[in-house]
């Protein structure tokens, strides 16, 4: 742990950071289905929005890409602690913006990530549909070449921040295969349809991305035709998994703090609630489990950092693990809390609704169950 002493002053500024300018407005957030323009103006402040992009295109990742990778883990992990929707937020702009970083020509890289890493623009991905999730291969949405464009139709579902993103990176289907363009937001024939109503992360700004028509440049297909899925969902997945493990640890982190407070002041049977050993068990149990999870988001990040092939590995590790023990970690934040968990004047109730959906975003469990075996069966036959 001594790499964690040496980020101590940077993690404490970071948190900081969130609890002044976003935990304030968790609460809101949830209710009211958005982030405020305020938040969003002191993410772009305080370059939120570059962390994880090269320094070239005006990111943060610098001469020490470990130190930055470090940093941006940290990053996440405080906003998750303060609200898992803001986290969602930055994370899906990451998304976003990672396959133009990885696959992008220098042309899209130069017209497209100054305004991201400065947070002008605000990038999505678009892979989901109504008949299609796990299987992204499959996807429904259809691109058809047209002399030099790509006239593409389809439908794309449950979109982070497809109320507000600028871009988005899409996938579709085509001749070639599953197919990725860069999709401005004021293509036409593009319609966003909000989905309110979500059992948690409600501050998502979730929408339907209504295609029908759209004419899109040749200029704006995002890698090969055919590397829409193994390459450009590719990149996009493997920083949402490292973004969304750290932001799992801040949440869970948010559950234990909140929960310790609550037990050393609710008092039961004359003494404090904190002093029996079967809350002691769940507070127990809570921190063990989080430091392990922030344990494998390091080493998952520095493996990232340092372009090890064993870093997609790593990521999905880190993910599978991270979002079942913010599951874990939540839900015995509400029986420590006991009714006052189940309502509105503590915020592990959101929390709560909040961890539920980590376990369905950037692969489920189920299909990450999958993806871990593989890399364990080829490693075994190595
Ligand atoms: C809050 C939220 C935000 C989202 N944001 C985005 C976004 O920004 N962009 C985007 O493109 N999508 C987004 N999604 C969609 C998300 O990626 C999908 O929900 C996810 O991929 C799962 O797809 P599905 O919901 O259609 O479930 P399905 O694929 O239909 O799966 C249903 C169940 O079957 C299981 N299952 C499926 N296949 C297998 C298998 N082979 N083996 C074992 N079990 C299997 C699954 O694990 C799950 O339990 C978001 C979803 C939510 C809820």
């Amino acid at each position: 742990m001594e790499l964690l002493e040496d980020f101590r002053a940077v993690r404490e500024e970071l948190r900081a950071f969130a609890e002044r300018e976003i935990a304030p407005h968790a609460s809101r957030i949830d209710r009211e289905e958005r982030i405020p323009g305020e938040v969003i103006a002191a993410l772009r402040e305080a370059r939120v929005f570059a962390s994880g992009f090269p320094e070239a295109y005006g990111g943060s990742i610098g001469a020490d890409p470990v130190a930055d990778a470090v940093r941006h883990g940290l990053m996440h992990e405080a906003l998750g602690s303060a609200s898992a929707s803001v986290q969602g937020l930055v994370n899906v702009h990451h998304m976003g913006g990672s396959p133009i970083v990885r696959w992008g020509t220098r042309e899209q890289k130069e017209r497209w990530l100054p305004s991201l890493t400065s947070g002008a623009m605000m990038a999505a991905i678009a892979i989901t549909e109504p008949n299609v999730g796990s299987q992204a291969g499959a996807v429904e949405a259809r691109a058809t070449r047209d002399g030099p464009d790509y006239v593409v139709s389809g439908t794309k579902c449950w979109i982070t921040c497809g109320q507000s993103a600028d871009l988005f990176v899409l996938i579709t289907g085509s001749d070639d295969g599953p197919t990725a363009f860069i999709l401005p937001r004021d293509t036409p024939g593009l319609t966003i349809e909000p989905i309110h109503g979500l059992l948690g992360c409600r501050g998502y700004m979730l929408a339907k991305l209504h295609l029908d028509r759209c004419r899109l440049p040749g200029d704006q297909l995002l890698g090969k035709p055919g590397f829409g899925v193994s390459h450009i969902a590719a990149a996009g997945l493997d920083a949402g998994r490292h973004n969304l493990a750290w932001g799992c640890v801040g949440l869970a982190q948010a559950c234990l703090d909140g929960s310790v407070a609550y037990a050393r002041k609710r008092r039961q049977f004359n003494a404090p609630i904190s002093d029996f050993q079967l809350v002691q068990q769940m507070i127990t149990g809570m921190a063990t489990d989080i430091h392990a999870a922030r344990l494998m988001c390091w080493h998952a990040g520095i493996m990232r950092a340092k372009r090890d092939p064993s870093a997609v590995k790593e990521g999905a590790m880190a993910k599978y693990n991270a979002s079942k023990m913010v599951n874990r970690v939540a839900n015995d934040a509400v029986q420590i809390h006991g009714a006052n968990g189940c309502g509105p004047d503590y915020p592990v109730e959101r929390h709560y609704r909040d961890a539920r959906i980590m376990e369905i975003i950037e692969g489920t469990s189920q299909i990450l169950e999958g993806v871990i075996a593989r890399y364990v069966y080829q490693e075994a036959a190595q």
